[in-house]
């Protein structure tokens, strides 16, 4: 059997082709699959659940025909759809993990987790994440009205874009002491995340054993998955 790991696709109405190739993803490989986990930034951007759009109506209903068919999808929330809640999981069947999650795959020992915690050199970004995902800063975002909440996340878009664009490439990646930190606090043989958009397996040392951090790849042009069996995990490519 094999448990399937994405993260990234970043999914939006104006990117047809990404979401196209999710939805064949999930009724192809997904559907033979024991799990499927879903690590954060699904969608390019979601600013509470009752934005309820075609769009979004599509990808929902694909989510629940895989749920239907008897594959647990889990969700891990990213930092451009951390007010996917409650509704979205009655709606999909997905269970929301908190993160980061330990699991047991297939005898070794797992972290899960977006990834963008262990970016702690960009100071500026780490103050933007722990205000966001504070639950009083969400109820009010949510008390505003829908359409306001999407002018404010075009506007995040923005800023976003515009910051990252002038910072250096390394402060955007995680930090190495702060990776070996967590996989030594839950004394894990493998940290799998997302978030960083550079796909790659890395060897980490951790003194007295050698551990493993696999990083998946975003479906801005193609997908990318980690396919994980009694091999091990492996990271692949899905051509577009
Ligand atoms: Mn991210």
């Amino acid at each position: 059997m094999t448990t399937l790991f994405i993260s990234d696709l970043h999914l939006e109405a104006e990117r047809p082709d990404i979401g196209d190739q999710f939805i064949k993803f999930l009724e192809d490989d997904a559907s033979e699959a024991e799990a499927l986990y879903i690590l954060g930034d699904l969608f390019e951007a979601w600013v509470g659940d009752d934005d309820q759009n075609n769009y979004y109506f599509v990808i929902k209903r694909a989510l629940r025909r895989l749920f239907d068919s008897g594959v647990p999808i889990y969700f891990m929330h990213g930092n451009r759809d951390f007010m996917v809640g409650k509704q979205f999981a009655n709606e999909t069947g997905v269970i929301i993990l908190a993160e980061p999650y330990a699991i047991n795959m297939y005898g070794e020992k797992a972290l899960l987790c977006h990834g963008d915690v262990m970016c702690t050199d960009d100071v500026q970004y780490q103050k933007i994440r722990k205000m966001t995902r504070d639950p009083d800063w969400q109820a009010s975002m949510l008390a505003k009205p829908l359409k306001e909440r999407l002018r404010m996340a075009e506007e995040a878009r923005r800023q976003s874009l515009e910051r990252t664009i002038n910072l250096d490439m390394n402060i955007m990646d995680v930090n190495e002491d702060e990776v070996k930190k967590i996989m030594s606090k839950y004394g894990v043989d493998v940290l799998l995340h997302g978030h960083t958009h550079r796909p790659a397996v890395h060897d980490v040392d951790l003194g007295n054993r050698k551990a493993k951090r696999v990083v998946l790849g975003d479906w801005h042009k193609q997908g990318s998955v980690v396919r994980w069996d009694l091999r091990g995990p492996k990271l692949e490519v899905l051509p577009r």
